[in-house]
């Protein structure tokens, strides 16, 4: 809970791509403060990449049927995030 009043606060300062991806999960499984919610949301509005990413990462929860997300292993997570990253950074 600590963790996630402490990204509430990162993200409401300055929303990074790298901030929203790291909540997409708690996002989709509506664990989410919806203040943060909305935050992301509007984030998404403004951000391409960010709404192709969550896109993929739901059809990847779907896919994954019964898998809970807390078992999409870490590497993916990082990989994934990474992508993110490097793909916003070309874009500036
Ligand atoms: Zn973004």
């Amino acid at each position: 809970m600590r963790r996630l009043v402490a990204l509430m606060m990162r993200l409401m300062g300055r929303r990074t791509c790298e901030d929203v991806v790291s909540v997409l999960q708690d996002y989709f499984e509506g664990r989410l403060d919806p203040k943060l919610a909305a935050i992301i949301e509007r984030h998404f509005q403004g951000c391409p990449d960010c709404t192709a990413f969550a896109r993929t990462y739901h059809e990847v929860i779907k896919l994954s049927g019964a898998m809970s997300c807390d078992e999409i292993p870490a590497e993916v997570h990082d990989r994934v995030r990474k992508a993110i990253r490097e793909r916003s950074a070309e874009a500036r």
